[in-house]
């Protein structure tokens, strides 16, 4: 049936426009909405349609104060990249259209995920013999798809095991490998990192596997171990640590990270791996989890998680302008040191377990002297607008993620914060 041109056209608004008319469907402004906002555009609709009446009430205009977000992810990405993010939400540069809608082998997308890739290489000064591939699954999947990738069922593989997330890869890896802990932490509640010349490594193992920062405890290797099996294969889950300071990727075999704490929204996970060591997967190895096949496609076997390569490519951009990691690390150290100066200065009313040279840098675990104290601790910081403060369902007490993307003030302001509660509480 031929569709007659219709009379009625529908006038597609800016955000601005839509939500001064109270419409539904308008998202929230930001009066930092760039000058270069999108004209309205009114599209002539081909088939006849009757305009429905929303009955809903308009929605509440939401607030656009921010506040300073602690959580351990997904969490705080930098205020710059979300409002670059925001400028060109709705229309791409020339593409007429959201990154959210483009093809992912278009000429535009192909633009972004090399961009993305390039800038990455960049800051990590990555060799060229690895490999960086954008998947999906979370550094979970990757618990898998190391194993999967790297050595046969009858293969022995070693894990150092410095917290939960270490463990989860160990048991993970039990599955398809015949894996073995090396060292564990357990026993001290994971507040230590081992000397490695007390590691008794299996040089028979195919590779060696530590958590290169543990999210929940708090504990960071300051120093990579240097793996004795015979390939010399470290592998690392670098996922809240990644792009938090220069590190040698030459030191690796394989490196992993979910992107949703320093590098972008969750659904991406970026491995970068020595490009000597694809192309031996298991055969019941998934396709998604085969890294040759990734590597052979260029992260784009099936759809990839488009938008979050975008925004982490905006993270990877304002990182590299920020002056790199090495600029970067400063910055983290400065905001880790006034935090843990804080817990030190307290005289015992605040305590963060972990040992004193092998403190994360980016997750600070705490607790109160009077632990009756800590929701009272975490509702009042919260009223302060400070959140996600509550330490991790596992092991309780406190914790607060300082990010890449935590500015100093968010941690000036959480030990001010500290101070004050002290002195009404101590
Ligand atoms: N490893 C570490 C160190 C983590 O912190 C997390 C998530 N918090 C994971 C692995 C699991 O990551 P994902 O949720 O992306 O699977």
């Amino acid at each position: 049936m031929a569709t007659a041109a219709s009379p009625h056209s529908l006038m597609l608004k800016t955000p601005s426009t839509a939500a001064a008319a109270g419409s539904r469907t308008a998202f929230p402004v930001t009066t930092r909405l760039p000058a270069t906002a999108p004209k309205p555009i009114s599209i002539k609709c081909a088939a006849a349609t009757t305009q429905v009446q929303d009955p809903r009430p308009p929605a509440p205009a939401a607030a656009q104060e921010r506040i300073f977000n602690f959580a351990a992810g997904p969490a705080v990405l930098p205020e710059k990249v979300l409002l670059k993010a925001q400028s060109e939400l709705y229309v791409w540069r020339e593409s007429g259209m959201s990154v959210m809608e483009m093809s992912h082998r278009g000429k535009d997308f192909t633009s972004i995920i090399q961009k993305a890739e390039s800038d990455l290489r960049a800051l990590l000064e990555i060799p060229p013999e690895y490999a960086v591939l954008f998947l999906q699954g979370g550094a979970t999947t990757q618990f898998a798809a190391v194993p999967l990738n790297l050595c046969h069922p009858d293969d022995s593989v070693d894990y150092i095991v410095t917290g939960s997330w270490g463990d989860k890869a160990f048991k993970e890896a039990q599955k398809y490998c015949k894996a073995k802990v090396v060292w564990s932490g357990k026993a001290e509640k994971y507040t230590k990192i081992p000397s490695f010349d007390d590691v008794q490594q299996d040089p028979d193992a195919k590779f060696l596997h530590i958590c290169a920062n543990e999210t929940i405890h708090g504990v960071e290797f300051k120093d990579y171990p240097v793996p004795k099996n015979k390939g010399g294969i470290l592998v690392a889950d670098m996922s809240s640590n990644f792009c938090s300071k220069p590190v040698d990727v030459s030191k690796f075999g394989v490196i992993y990270a979910g992107a949703q704490k320093n590098v972008g929204p969750s659904g991406v996970t970026i491995v970068i791996i020595r490009k000597d060591l694809i192309g031996n997967a298991q055969g019941i190895t998934p396709v998604m989890l085969d890294y040759k096949i990734q590597a052979e496609n260029a992260s784009l076997y099936n759809t990839p998680p488009c938008y979050g390569i975008y925004m982490c490519g905006l993270v990877f951009e304002d990182l590299l302008e920020q002056g790199g990691l090495k600029e970067v690390e400063k910055k983290n150290k400065k905001k880790a040191e006034l935090l843990y100066r804080a817990f030190d200065e307290s005289k015992g009313f605040y305590r963060c377990p972990v040992e004193p040279s092998v403190r994360s840098l980016m997750n600070v675990p705490f607790t109160l002297e009077k632990s009756e104290l800590e929701a009272e601790f975490i509702k009042e910081a919260a009223k302060e607008k400070m959140v996600q403060l509550k330490g991790h369902r596992s092991v309780g007490g406190m914790r607060a993620s300082i990010y890449n993307a935590m500015p100093l003030a968010g941690v000036e302001k959480l030990v001010a914060f500290m101070r004050d509660f002290q002195a009404r509480h101590a």
